[in-house]
Parts: structure tokens; sequence; C-alpha cells
């Protein structure tokens, strides 16, 4: 962790967010390169779920939504986590997450603490005397909501009270019926999201995996409950795999699910589980799945008293439907991404990224093999202008050519045109492969066409 936050530092990924004014907890900025690799996440994931399925739409909801949302939601009352804080230097920690740390530490057991109660929290941690990090005794684990408040007012006194989105899929269901009377969907269908969700988290120190602001990526499968609801389940969860396993290539060695208990479940759901990716600090939640029923659209029916139902065209039977969630964060996506692709090859004395040509920041750059000469400079020039009107490219004359592939291998792109003197002559280039550093010849006309070639059966 400690190498690929080094990285992503160095490299202009990640960096922690208001570091000149001392930082702020849970909060990254991402660099350049960090841009790019989210843009590109969001980019493949819309095109596989929403342009590739003709049963799954788009939407995009705002941020600040009236309040009675997240009461409906049911995020006011019950969208907490149980907090303890140390009595001495009034750091706050999840109860839950001391409890299994403390648990897999001193006797090797992999315990589940979010579904205790507070009064079970609390004996646990007096029972084994279990302490702060730095130590110290702690409180009884309180309740401490998640949802950050702000207000919508400019006057004094006739301010009121929002809340910043704990979710994107909120947003989806209470423009459900927006959707359907606007387009031509039918049911089965899913509405997809992505956008910014807000936490008022008390862990820190786990790097982009968890934070107070980042980024949702949501699907609401929508169907008529008196079909049976397992075959949509498997279908997108299937769908939903070769995603990530095809297209963003994460190991399946490091991917496995793990179905919620039934106390675990929340009550509403038939099913749930979470697709948990191997980080370097251990298998945690990456994607959460879950089978919510009619919960939301009937809360939001309930509490708002619009019609959210659904008339069958055929038999026009009226009913409210069900809905799978899967839901992924863009952010831990993105950590599990590096995590999956990063390399040190001692052997070769490098580091490098193996990220897969659809999502790298640069698909290729194009070098000079020496700067200082013109005819060289302005042939790579000429080249670099060519591919860079397909391609996102990068252009580097600075620095010998093992330097430059170095820095290339460490940002993960996964070719490096090289301009040289016979370059001059018959208008080849070396192609260098990142992974495995193998370098052929070809036309410089041919560059594009060997690239789409190699690269045809990914998704872009
Ligand atoms: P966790 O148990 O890790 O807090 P959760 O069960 O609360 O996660 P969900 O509410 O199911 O998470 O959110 C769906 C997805 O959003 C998660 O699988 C995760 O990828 C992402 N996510 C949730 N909270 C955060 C956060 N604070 N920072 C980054 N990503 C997050």
């Amino acid at each position: 962790m400690e190498k690929i936050i080094a990285l992503a530092k160095r490299r202009g990924f990640v960096y922690p967010s208001s570091a000149i004014y001392g930082g702020l907890a849970n909060s990254y900025d991402y660099g350049p390169l960090g841009a790019e690799l989210l843009k590109n996440l969001r980019d493949v994931w819309w095109q596989y779920f929403v342009h590739r399925r003709e049963d799954i739409v788009g939407l995009d909801t705002q941020i600040l939504q009236r309040p009675e949302v997240w009461v409906a939601s049911g995020h006011v009352s019950a969208f907490v986590d149980p907090v303890v804080e140390d009595k001495v230097t009034h750091k706050r920690y999840r109860a839950d997450h001391l409890i299994e740390d403390w648990f897999e530490k001193n006797k090797q057991e992999k315990i589940n603490a979010g579904n205790l109660s507070l009064e079970q929290m609390a004996e646990l941690i007096k029972k084994h005397n279990i302490k702060s990090p730095d130590g110290n005794e702690v409180t009884d684990p309180k309740r401490f909501n998640l949802l950050f408040e702000t207000s919508i007012g400019v006057v004094e006194g006739s301010k009121s009270i929002v809340y910043l989105r704990g979710e994107t899929a909120q947003g989806i269901f209470i423009n459900f019926k927006n959707v359907l009377d606007s387009t031509r969907v039918k049911l089965p269908f899913g509405i997809a999201q992505i956008g910014k969700a807000f936490r008022n988290e008390v862990t820190t120190g786990q790097f982009v995996f968890r934070t107070l602001e980042f980024e949702q990526m949501e699907i609401e499968y929508f169907f008529n409950p008196d079909n049976d609801w397992r075959q949509y389940y498997d279908e997108l969860k299937d769908y939903y795999y070769k995603f990530l396993t095809k297209i963003i290539q994460l190991s399946e060695k490091k991917l496995r699910w793990r179905l919620h208990s039934d106390e675990e479940r929340s009550h509403y759901s038939k099913m749930t589980e979470d697709l948990e990716f191997q980080f370097s600090f251990g298998f945690k939640e990456l994607l959460g799945y879950a089978y919510r029923t009619d919960y939301d659209l009937s809360a939001h029916l309930k509490h708002s008293n619009v019609d959210l139902s659904y008339t069958d065209p055929e038999t026009n039977k009226k009913f409210i439907p069900h809905v799978i969630e899967p839901s992924i964060g863009l952010n831990r996506l993105f950590l599990a991404v590096l995590e999956n692709a990063y390399l040190q090859d001692s052997e070769n004395d490098r580091v490098v990224l193996r990220l897969p040509f659809v999502i790298a920041p640069y698909k290729l750059a194009v070098f000079p093999l020496l700067a200082n000469k013109p005819d060289l400079l302005a042939k790579a020039r000429q080249i670099y202008q060519v591919v860079s009107q397909k391609y996102h490219c990068y252009w580097d004359d600075r620095g010998n050519i093992g330097k430059r592939y170095r820095y290339q291998d460490e940002i993960g792109t996964p070719y490096c045109v090289t301009v040289d003197f016979q370059s001059l002559q018959d208008n080849t280039v070396t192609v260098r492969d990142r992974d495995s550093m193998k370098q052929i010849r070809l036309s410089a006309d041919k560059i594009i066409s060997f690239i789409e070639t190699e690269n045809e059966n990914s998704s872009k």
C-alpha cells in the first residue's frame, strides 16, 4: 500500500487533499494521471452498461435534493455507524472495525461485528479491554449519522437544512416515474447513474478506499415481481463479473463473493452479496449487490403520495416493480485497479503498472531517440501529431531512452514508439510493448492499425 501511495503521488495519480494547509482527513485530489484513469473507468462502465445494453438507460441527478428524500429512504434515521471516542486524544473510530481488528490480531479470528447491537459491542470492548489504536480507553459506542448537512438560503434564520446525498441511488428512485413517462422503457429495465456521494466517515488511513467524498456508479434494475427474480439477479451478476474480470481485468484470484447473513442483511433485502477484492489490507467490499424488493419505490410512494407504480401494457396489471442494485465506488475500483496492475519487476529493475489498454491514462508515448538532433525531433513530432489525433499520447524528449521507458512503465502506458536514424531513411519506428518489453519495427503509417488490431477485443 505504501508503495502504491508513493507511486500515486510521485506520478500524479492521487495527492492528499488540501495538503498545503495541513491536509484534510479522508480526502484526496486526483492529479493529471488519476483524472484520466477515473474518466476512462467512468467511460468504459457507461459504455458497457448503458450503451451496450438496450435495457439500461442513464440518468444524472442532483447532489442536493429535498430532505424528505432522505427521510423516506431511511437515511436520516438509520444511516448510522457505531462510533467510539478515544478518551485521551478524542479521535473517533468505528467500534465494529476496532472489534474486528482486535479479534484478527489477538485470536486470529475473522469476525463480522457490523451487525452487533451497541450493547453487544460495548460488552465486547469491556470484556477484552479493547483500546484505541493509540492504546487508550474508548467510550461506549454511539450511533453517528453519516449524512452531511448543509443549508439553502442566504438570510440567517430562513435557512433550511438539506443533505449532501449519501448515495446516488435515491436520485434514481425519485425519477422513476419521469423516466417511465418520458421514454419508451418497458420492464425489465435498468437506470444507471454515476455521481458524487458524501459520507461523514470516521475511519482514517485507508487511502481512497474510504473517503468523505467519492463517486458511485449505481444501477437500479426494475422488474415485475411475478417473474422469477433469480433470473434477473444472476444475469446482471454474471454480466457485472465479466466487466470487472474481462474489461477491467481484475484478477479472478483476488475476487470473491460474500453472501450477507440474515442478521447482516437489511430488513428489506431478500438477498445481498458483496464482491470483495483482495486489497493489500485484506479482502474488502468493492461492489455491493442487493435485491432490494420494492422497498425504495414503496417508501417514496408513501412519503410523497405520488403513484410510483407500473402498469403492464399487456395485462394492464398495476404493481410496484422490484429492484436489483449493483453499487460500486469508482474510487474504490480505482484503488483495486492500481493494486491489481502494480508489479515490482526486480529482474528488469522497474516498476510497472499493467493497466488494460482501455483504461490506461496514455495509450502510447512517442520519443525521438535523441533530443538534440533536429531531424529526429521533427520526424518524431510529425508522428506524434498524427497518432495523438486518435489516442491520448505522451510526448517525451527529456533524458535518455531507458529513463523514458521506465517512466512510461510506471504510469502504465502500453506502447512506446521511438523514432531513430533508420526512421529518417525508411519511415519505420520501433514499438515497445510495456509488459513483454519486446520491440518490433514497423512503418510509421501502421502504428494506429497495429494498436487497433492488438486491442480489438477490448471494449473501446
Ligand atoms: P462499507 O461497508 O465499506 O462502508 P457500504 O456497505 O456502506 O461500504 P454501500 O452503501 O453498499 O457501501 O455503497 C456501495 C459502494 O460504494 C461500496 O461497495 C463501495 O465501493 C463504495 N463506497 C461506500 N462508501 C465509500 C466511501 N466512504 N469511500 C469510497 N467508496 C465508498
